[in-house]
């Protein structure tokens, strides 16, 4: 019987697929000229490094966001996911991703409401604990430059 619906493997597959694909040619990738908010995060266990940029309104909506840095495929493809997707949003849906998406990568309970999308390509991760900070820093890193924390986040 063949099935309709996108298999178990078939969406693995997909979910790799994107995240090989933000690896390779991360969106947003670069620095913003006089950004309002940035922070830099390192995840020394696997020599991922992050700076993120973010210009915030005085209605604490992020209007632009890019980032830079060098790291493993995950790490690079986590931050691409993060500033495609958090640009236009404001900070406290921020927060309300931030508290999903880290649910989601250490297994905790879900959080209601939030429809990740594409960022859940990268649940796969948690069968590998020791990428999980790979995939996280870039949301520690966020967080971080929202709060204007002048201290490099790291994940150790
Ligand atoms: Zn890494």
């Amino acid at each position: 019987m063949e099935s309709m619906s996108t298999s178990g493997d078939e969406l693995r597959d997909l979910y790799r697929e994107l995240i090989l694909d933000h690896a390779r040619n991360p969106r947003h990738f670069g620095r913003l000229e006089n950004p309002s908010h940035q922070a830099e995060g390192i995840n020394p266990l696997c020599g991922d490094k992050l700076k993120i940029y973010l210009d915030i309104d005085s209605k604490n909506t992020i209007t632009d966001a890019c980032f830079e840095g060098s790291g493993c495929a995950i790490s690079v493809a986590s931050a691409s996911l993060l500033v495609e997707t958090i640009i236009n949003f404001n900070t406290g849906q921020v927060a309300k991703y931030f508290s999903a998406i880290i649910a989601s990568l250490t297994n905790t309970e879900k959080q209601a409401g939030i429809d990740l999308g594409k960022l859940k390509a990268l649940e796969g991760v948690k069968e590998f604990p020791t990428r999980v900070k790979c995939a996280t820093l870039a949301w520690h890193t966020l967080n971080a430059a929202i709060k204007k924390q002048h201290r490099t986040v790291t994940t150790e």
